[in-house]
């Protein structure tokens, strides 16, 4: 079982490349939610996500002499696998669906790693991954339920803590839950009354379907303005959905409208570039679906969009995601 030490050894392992992103307050969201509320942004790590905690951590542990890596991913967990495997010097393949942006797949090759688009879902990515492993002998990363990924992950948690100890509320996009997992762990360690929600975006929320089932349950997987928070848990599921059953106090679903017009908040108020994954908590908090109660952070977990689809969303024109629109709408407080 993780604790709290893997946590701290996760973080001295990925020390120096990927800690230390600050924590700044957003004046508008205090303002509109009456409490101090602040961003953690790991946008501005060095692959223009968090991911590369998780991913530098596992490969940290590969004994010596590896083959190589391997892992499906909706695009950054396989640019943070290949950031470290390229720092380690060793081989990585990274499979993906065709559902995730042009741009992740340039910025995974610009790495230097191999790039396989396999299908349309995660599940499609893993089988590709699955004969790696077998067949040439690959160790295979997790994006999500992984030890080492999750204890990666975990140090965004007390980083968040170390800064500012007064926090009452952790807002986490939640997908394969490695991420929210891993905070949770970390801050309630510290904090056992923290409060640690998940937000995911309603089109395909596999985590919080499949905490109120009690086992992992296949979703559809369709495009959305947060793509990186797509696919399955995976059906044998063994670290993140039970975390996250057990440590995330909330779990809360937002809408392609609600996760559109928190992108042009954060874009306009904060002027901030950033995923629609990253602003599911904000859209839960102007959508009057979460309650604060003290000071609250809302993780920025990563830049890497597509920046035609963003600028339509800032500017205010309609987008079309594979048939489902979102009206378009300028951006007015
Ligand atoms: C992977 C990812 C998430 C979700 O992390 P999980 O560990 O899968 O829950 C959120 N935002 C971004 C930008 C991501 O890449």
């Amino acid at each position: 079982m993780l604790t709290l030490a893997d946590i701290f050894a996760a973080r001295a392992a990925i020390a120096p490349v990927a800690t230390g992103t600050p924590l700044v307050p957003s004046p508008y969201l205090s303002e509109v939610s009456g409490q101090p509320f602040l961003l953690k942004l790991e946008n501005m790590q060095p692959i223009g996500a968090f991911k590369l905690r998780g991913a530098l951590n596992a490969v940290s542990r590969l004994p010596g002499g590896s083959a190589g890596v391997t892992c499906c991913s909706t695009g950054n967990h396989g640019r943070g696998v290949a950031f470290a495997a390229r720092e380690r010097g060793i081989r990585a393949v990274i499979c993906m669906s065709n559902l995730v942006p042009q741009a992740k797949i340039d910025g995974i090759r610009a790495l230097g790693a191999e790039v396989r688009i396999v299908g349309q879902s995660q599940d499609d990515a893993q089988a590709e991954v699955d004969r790696l492993v077998a067949r040439e002998g690959l160790a295979e990363i997790s994006p999500f339920d992984d030890a080492h990924v999750i204890a990666g992950q975990g140090t965004i948690g007390l980083e968040m803590l170390e800064a500012r100890p007064d926090l009452t509320t952790l807002l986490v996009p939640l997908s394969g839950g490695g991420l929210a997992g891993g905070i949770a762990l970390a801050a309630k360690a510290i904090r056992p009354d923290i409060r640690v929600v998940g937000i995911s975006m309603d089109r395909g929320p596999a985590m919080y379907r499949s905490i109120r089932a009690g086992h992992p349950v296949e979703v559809d997987e369709v495009q959305s303005l947060a793509d990186s928070l797509g696919g399955g848990i995976g059906a044998d599921n063994r670290f993140s959905l039970a975390l996250c059953r057990d440590l995330l106090d909330q779990t809360i679903l937002v809408s392609e409208e609600e996760i559109y017009r928190a992108m042009q908040i954060l874009y306009w108020e904060d002027r901030i570039v950033a995923e629609g994954a990253c602003v599911v908590g904000i859209a839960a908090l102007l959508a009057g679906k979460l309650t604060l109660t003290g000071p609250t952070a809302a993780v920025i977990t990563g830049r890497n969009c597509d920046m035609a689809l963003f600028t339509r969303v800032v500017t205010g024109q309609s987008v079309d995601l594979d048939g489902y629109v979102v009206e378009g709408r300028a951006y007015a407080r």
